[in-house]
């Protein structure tokens, strides 16, 4: 069944990945109504992959610590591996979570329609007008704009494209480790033992 859009809401949110969603909760949970919508299905939204996150980015947004599978990487070293080479830096002292971002979406979708967001899937939104959220699915009047439809989003607000020198490139491979033990072992010698021992599952460089 299509979810009908509301003709009016306190806050239009563009956008149901993590930035989106929150943004939801949050509103929501200071008695606002509001509607978030996705041009793709809600449980494809956002990243979906596993993504470093500093622990102190949780805490700060109020948002409880990803837990069970949704956090991929307990406590340990965080490999940093440049480009495909054999060289690696490995950090010991950090905070950085693994988080499978597919879980944490789902969760702060949870946490939007618990404090009474209206969540709806496949509704692109094409601009902004007159106080007019305009989607392929009508116009919605709203008192305030979230434009958290990422970085190939419709840039509702005026936001200035973002530098060539500002991105980076960034890729997502699973690897299969065949030494376990090794990047498990605090021992130097070992990081290297398992550096060789680790092969891509998949990338763009095996079919
Ligand atoms: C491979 C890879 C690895 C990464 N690793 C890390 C990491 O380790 N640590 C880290 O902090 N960050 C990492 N990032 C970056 C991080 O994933 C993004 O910064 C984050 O996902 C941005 O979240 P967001 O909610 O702002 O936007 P997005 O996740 O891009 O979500 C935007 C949503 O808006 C929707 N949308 C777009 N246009 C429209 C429209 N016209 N109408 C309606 N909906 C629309 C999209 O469908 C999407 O669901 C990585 C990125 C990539 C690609």
């Amino acid at each position: 069944m299509t979810t009908a859009l509301p003709d009016r809401v306190d806050v239009a949110i563009a956008g149901a990945g993590t930035s989106g969603a929150a943004a939801a909760a949050a509103c929501a949970r200071a008695g606002l109504s509001v509607l978030c919508v996705d041009r793709g299905r809600l449980d494809r939204a956002g990243a979906r992959w596993l993504n470093g996150v500093p622990a102190w980015q949780f805490r700060e947004a109020g948002v409880e610590l990803p837990a069970g599978d949704e956090l991929a990487g307990g406590p340990g070293p965080f490999h940093l591996v440049a480009g495909w080479g054999p060289r690696r830096v490995v950090v010991d002292d950090h905070d950085v979570l693994e988080v499978d971002m597919r879980l944490l979406v789902a969760r702060l979708q949870e946490n939007a329609r618990a404090a009474g967001a209206t969540l709806v899937g496949e509704v692109a939104v094409r601009g902004f007008e007159g106080g007019r959220l305009l989607t392929d699915r009508g116009p919605v009047q709203t008192a305030w704009l979230v434009d958290a439809a990422g970085l190939a989003g419709p840039r509702l607000l005026d936001q200035p494209a973002t530098a060539a020198r500002d991105l980076c490139v960034a890729a997502a491979f699973v690897h299969r480790l065949r030494d376990r033990a090794g990047p498990e072992d605090a021992d130097p010698d070992s990081y290297r033992r398992a550096q060789l021992l680790t092969e891509p599952a998949s990338s763009p460089w095996t079919k």
